[in-house]
C-alpha cells in the first residue's frame, strides 16, 4: 500500500489475510462428481451485473427438464486457489432463474480488476449432479470504458489515458519491475501482475477499501498491492507509485506461504528504494538517527500506530535498506529471502545471511551518518 500527504509517505498493510477470512473454503472437488449431460440443463441466459463498489449480482437462467433440487454456486476470485461457495436464490417459472450476489465493500472488499470465475453445480431429484461450465466476471466499475494494456507479464487497466500515452506508462513500468523480478524469482518470465488506474482521487477513494473516516478524508492513500491475486490499485499514472506496489507484489511471490516472515520495515524499505529509484541514504540527518533511536529495527516488523510516527517508520526503512544495498549488495537481500523462504525465523537467517545483527546492522547505520 502506497500511501500520500503533502511530503508524500507510505503505508502498506496487508489484508489478504482479512480477505481470506471472510470467504468459506472449498477444496475444489467438484470434478470427481458424476455430472450428468449437460443437455438435460441447457444454460438459458447468464448476466453478471456490478453495482460498483458495493455488490456482485450473478443471474444464470436454466431450461430445466429435470426436477432440481438445489443449486450450488462455487466461484475462485482471480490467482487464489481458494474456492468459495454459496447458494444462489432460485426462482421457478418456466425457466429456473438464480441470482447470487457478492459482496465487494466492507469486510468482503475485493479489489477492482479481480475476475470472478464461477461456475454451478446442479443436484436433481434423483441425487445426479450436474457440473456448468465456468463464467468468467471482471469486477469494474462499469460507468468507464476501460482500455487495457497487455505484455511481457504486465496487463495496465485504465480509461483516462490516450493509447501512446499508456503504451509508453507500460513500457516505463516494465523497465522498472523487470531488474526486481529478475533479482528475487526464479522464473520471473512467468510471474504476471494486473494493475488498475484511477484516474482521480475521487475515483480511487470510491475503489479503494474503506479504512477510516481520517483515512479517506485525508487522501492518505495512493496504492494498494494485493498478493492473493497478483494485482495493484493506483490512484494516478506515477511510475514510481506503481514500482512501489509491484515491489510488493514481487516480494510476496518470492517468499510463497512464508511472506509473513518479512518484517514490514524490510517490506516498505524495499518498496521505498526501488521506488526512489536512488539510494540517498548518505543524505538522511543526524537528527533524524537521533529521533529515530527508540523506534528500533526490532519493533519495526508492523507498522507503529501513531501516523506520525509511520511517517518516521517509512523514512527509517527506506534509509537503512538504501545503507544495507550500499554495503552489501542487493543480491544479498534476495540471498536473505531465499533462505527465509526454506526455513528459521527472520533473526537467525539474517546472521546466517549477512554475519551481523539486525541490532548491529542498525548500530552499522546510525554511526555511518553520525560520523559523517
Ligand atoms: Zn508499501
Amino acid at each position: 500500500m502506497i500511501f500520500t500527504n503533502q511530503v508524500v509517505r507510505i503505508l502498506n498493510v496487508n489484508f489478504s489475510i482479512l480477505l481470506m477470512l471472510c470467504f468459506s473454503c472449498m477444496s475444489l472437488s467438484c470434478f470427481l462428481l458424476d455430472s450428468k449431460d449437460l443437455e438435460n440443463l441447457p444454460l438459458k441466459s447468464s448476466k453478471g451485473k456490478i453495482l460498483f463498489p458495493e455488490k456482485i449480482i450473478i443471474e444464470q437462467s436454466f431450461n430445466s427438464k429435470i426436477q432440481i433440487k438445489k443449486i450450488k454456486i462455487r466461484y475462485s476470485i482471480s490467482d487464489s486457489t481458494v474456492v468459495n461457495y454459496g447458494y444462489p436464490v432460485i426462482t421457478y417459472s418456466d425457466v429456473v432463474d438464480t441470482k447470487y450476489i457478492i459482496n465487494t465493500s466492507g469486510n468482503d472488499f475485493l479489489p477492482s480488476g479481480v475476475v470472478i470465475n464461477y461456475y454451478y453445480e446442479i443436484t436433481d431429484m434423483e441425487n445426479n449432479v450436474t457440473v456448468t461450465e465456468s463464467n468468467e466476471l471482471e469486477y469494474l466499475d462499469d460507468i468507464y470504458d476501460w482500455e487495457r494494456i497487455i505484455g511481457d507479464g504486465l496487463e495496465i487497466l485504465h480509461h483516462g489515458l490516450s493509447q501512446d500515452k499508456a503504451t509508453i506508462l507500460h513500457r516505463n513500468i516494465l523497465e522498472r519491475i523487470n531488474p526486481i523480478k529478475k533479482t528475487f524469482l526464479k522464473n520471473s518470465d512467468l510471474f504476471e501482475i494486473k494493475g488498475v488506474l484511477f484516474d482521480s482521487r475521487k475515483e480511487s477513494s470510491e475503489a479503494f477499501q474503506y479504512l477510516s473516516d481520517t483515512t479517506t478524508k485525508q487522501h492518505l492513500f495512493g496504492g494498494f498491492a494485493y498478493s492473493d491475486y497478483n494485482l495493484f490499485l493506483v490512484s494516478g499514472y506515477n511510475v514510481d507509485v506503481i514500482v512501489h506496489e509491484v515491489t510488493h507484489l514481487i516480494l510476496a511471490e518470492a517468499m510463497q506461504s512464508r511472506k509473513v516472515l518479512l518484517p514490514k520495515w524490510l517490506n516498505e524499505g524495499l518498496a521505498m528504494y526501488y521506488q526512489s529509484n536512488s539510494n540517498d541514504w548518505k543524505g538522511e540527518s543526524k537528527n533524524f538517527v537521533r529521533r529515530t533511536q527508540i523506534m528500533t529495527l526490532n519493533k519495526m516488523n508492523t507498522l507503529p500506530g501513531k501516523a506520525y510516527d509511520v511517517g518516521l517508520f517509512y523514512r527509517k526503512s527506506e534509509n537503512i535498506v538504501g545503507y544495507l544495498v550500499y554495503r552489501y549488495g542487493i543480491e544479498k537481500i534476495a540471498l536473505l529471502i531465499e533462505n527465509l523462504k526454506n526455513q528459521g525465523n527472520f533473526d537467525s537467517n539474517f546472521y546466517k545471511t549477512y554475519g551481523i545483527t539486525t541490532q548491529e546492522l542498525e548500530k552499522d547505520w546510525a554511526e555511518s551518518i553520525l560520523s559523517k
